[in-house]
């Protein structure tokens, strides 16, 4: 649902941003760029440390310094009821004295700046990858026929979402693995050249097994492409490719990360040996909630998975499971139709495959090892 703030949100500067675990390390430097970030809080070792040069604090602390400055909470959704209780014992009100992230990119600047904001958006570049994971949470294993999009397919959908989209704080190019795509450094440099002023962080996500050939690393480098690597190397013994891969970028100087703690769910789907029940089908979708929205086939998609299991064909979406993008008039008003859809707003409620799928949220505790790989 929509926050509405008090006036005194309006024409925000300094701002208190609250977590640095993983949404924090990605977002709060993005949001340097436009606010001045006084002090980030956490309460972990990280106190009397600095972040990018912003000092960070504990929360106690927090309380003694801060004056008017609005707290912006960095954190995933599991992680925010937990701060937000933390808030509430210390008298601050959610929505007048903090917000959620999300909710501050998806209300507060359509409240002050009549801008149409999403926090994150992937586009699939190709189905084929180097690892067949068995809990490949888009179904990579079970396409029959992989699909590879070319730079052309690339910049038709960008340019039908960024005509209706203002501004995307992340913007991800993945696969399957996307380093086996030979368009790849077309689609950055097209992503690059024309929205640059629409898109906080361009992102590739890998599995660090391959390593870009030169004429890629340099357009990374140019566009200034954050990397970021899931690390299977507890469960695949390719360490040494992606060390080595790590290397080849330090030394073009290219932003990583290496994402080591993935926990994975068994999606219960297609393959299921237990039975599922999902009594309220909302509920489980909203609890699963993806933090970041697909964009393929001129179409925008609340869950990317959903998108996958189609091309996969292994399931059949509803016309309500998607927004073709040209039924969208590009005016703001009727473009702000795409940020409601991607909080869960949709004509019948919930994606069709949120019936059957287990999704990720916290009413899914069948955790399974990131990275096992189909026994062949
Ligand atoms: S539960 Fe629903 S929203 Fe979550 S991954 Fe499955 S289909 Fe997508």
């Amino acid at each position: 649902m929509s926050a509405v703030y008090n006036t005194d949100w309006d024409g925000l500067i300094d701002i208190i941003a609250y977590g640095l675990g993983q949404v924090g390390k990605r977002f709060i430097r993005l949001f340097d760029k436009r606010f001045n970030v006084r002090w980030i809080v956490d309460n972990g070792e990280r106190c009397s440390e600095e972040y990018c040069g912003i000092p960070v604090i504990s929360l106690e602390q927090m309380m003694l310094k801060r004056k008017e400055e609005k707290i912006i909470v960095f954190a995933s959704r599991s992680a925010f009821f937990s701060i937000r209780n933390d808030l509430i014992e210390k008298g601050l009100k959610e929505n007048k004295d903090f917000c959620k992230l999300d909710d501050f990119i998806r209300d507060w600047y359509w409240q002050f700046e009549e801008k149409n904001c999403l926090r994150e958006v992937h586009m699939a570049v190709n189905t084929n990858c180097t690892f067949q994971c068995k809990y490949c949470n888009m179904f990579m294993p079970y396409y029959k026929q992989p699909i590879c999009y070319n730079a052309q397919d690339v910049a038709k959908d960008l340019s039908l979402f960024f005509e209706r989209i203002d501004y995307v704080f992340s913007f991800a190019f993945l696969g399957g693995e996307p380093f086996l795509n030979q368009e790849l450094e077309i689609m950055i440099e097209i992503l690059f050249e024309n929205y640059r002023e629409k898109v906080g962080q361009i992102e590739i996500i890998t599995n660090g097994s391959l390593i870009p050939e030169k004429r890629v690393l340099e357009t990374l480098k140019k566009c200034k492409v954050m990397i970021r690597i899931s690390d299977y190397t507890k469960r695949i013994p390719y360490i040494d490719r992606m060390n080595e891969l790590c290397s080849i970028l330090d030394s073009y100087g290219i932003c990583y990360s290496v994402e080591e703690s993935l926990q994975w769910t068994d999606f219960c789907f297609p393959e299921c040996t237990d039975k599922i029940e999902i009594s309220n089908v909302r509920s489980h979708m909203l609890s699963c909630a993806p933090e970041f929205h697909g964009l393929n086939d001129g179409k925008f998609y609340y869950c990317h998975v959903s998108w996958s299991a189609e091309k996969a064909g292994i399931f059949k979406l509803k016309g309500s499971d998607f927004i073709r993008l040209e039924d969208i008039d590009n005016n703001k008003k009727a473009c702000r139709k795409i940020v409601e859809y991607a909080d869960g707003n949709m004509e019948c409620g919930y994606v069709s495959l949120c019936e059957k799928c287990m999704g990720c949220g916290m009413d899914n505790n069948k955790f399974v090892l990131a990275g096992e790989q189909i026994s062949r």
